[in-house]
């Protein structure tokens, strides 16, 4: 089995970020990461973002609210983000608080500067196939892992696991714009084995620990790890049990060093379109 590593995919991502930076007049672009309360995923995840992208040669800042902030106050604080001319794009951790309307925000964010693809207009345009805008990074990261592995979705039996809509049904839009051929599973789903072997390409975004295995890959598969969970012994792991699909899958990504590390390189890609596109 071919390990579709992450770095890899990264690199030539990095080599599509440089090019359009050196067209690119006045300052760096900026990231603005808004994040409420100390959630550990959610600084973890800005810590790699921010390390990705400063590797790039790109600017973060971090805007930290308390997780106890009104929801007057922090749209307040969004509103001077988003109106930033030095601030290019955001990423807003999620799900924020309860008592703050994460619809209003959605609702908020300049779709120009909504780089992971949560305002209704992104969303929209995932949905009409249309490429102007921006999709979420991880779904975006699927795709770009397989083509920049030179592996061929038109046509393709694609089975997805997982619908939400920040990877699932954003990326099952994304495959049919490249025209595969896709299902989407769900905890409804009956016989989820048997439609995952039928899979040319597993995309695995369920949020369940080693969950699929080799009963659910088919002979030369190429699976996809959108998975990122915590085992039983603290052990970072995806969806896919990875030692056990060695002898059917022909190809799959890792994790760690998969979907995860070319979701912050898309954000970079995504920050430096942002820029190029309006200033
Ligand atoms: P959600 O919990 O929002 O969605 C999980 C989906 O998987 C749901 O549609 C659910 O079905 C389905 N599902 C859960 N269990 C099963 C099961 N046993 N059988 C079939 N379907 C199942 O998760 P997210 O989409 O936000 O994230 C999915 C995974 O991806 C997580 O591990 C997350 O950490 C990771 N992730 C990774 C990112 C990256 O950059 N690599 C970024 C974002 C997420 P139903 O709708 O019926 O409940």
């Amino acid at each position: 089995m071919i390990v579709l590593k992450g770095a890899e995919v990264s690199a030539k991502i990095k080599d599509e970020v440089q090019t359009m930076l050196n067209r690119l007049d006045g300052p760096v672009p900026r990231l603005a990461i808004v994040r409420v309360g100390k959630n550990p995923d959610d600084i973890s995840y800005e810590r790699g973002a921010t390390k990705k992208l400063e590797s790039f040669g790109l600017r973060v800042s971090s805007h930290v609210y308390p997780a106890d902030i009104s929801d007057a106050a922090f749209k307040e604080a969004f509103r001077t983000v988003n109106e930033d001319k030095d601030v290019d794009g955001i990423l807003l951790l999620r799900p924020l608080p309860k008592q703050v309307c994460e619809k209003d925000i959605e609702e908020m964010i300049l779709p120009e500067k909504d780089l992971d693809g949560i305002s209704p207009t992104n969303i929209a345009k995932v949905f009409a196939g249309d490429t102007s805008g921006f999709a979420p990074c991880t779904a975006e990261a699927v795709i770009e892992a397989l083509k920049q592995n030179q592996i061929e979705i038109t046509g393709k039996r694609v089975v997805i696991v997982g619908r939400s809509m920040v990877v699932g049904k954003p990326l099952s839009m994304l495959m049919l714009k490249e025209n595969a051929t896709v299902t989407v599973c769900h905890t409804r789903t009956k016989d989820l084995k048997g439609t995952c072997r039928g899979a040319e390409i597993l995309v695995a975004a369920a949020g369940r620990a080693r969950m699929l295995n080799q009963e659910y890959t088919g002979k030369g598969a190429i699976v996809v790890d959108v998975g990122i969970n915590v085992d039983e012994n603290g052990t970072l792991c995806g969806d896919v049990d990875f030692e056990s699909i060695q002898e059917t899958a022909a190809m799959a990504t890792p994790v760690p060093g998969g979907i995860g590390t070319v979701t912050t390189a898309v954000l970079a890609k995504h920050l430096v379109q942002a820029a190029c596109k309006n200033r």
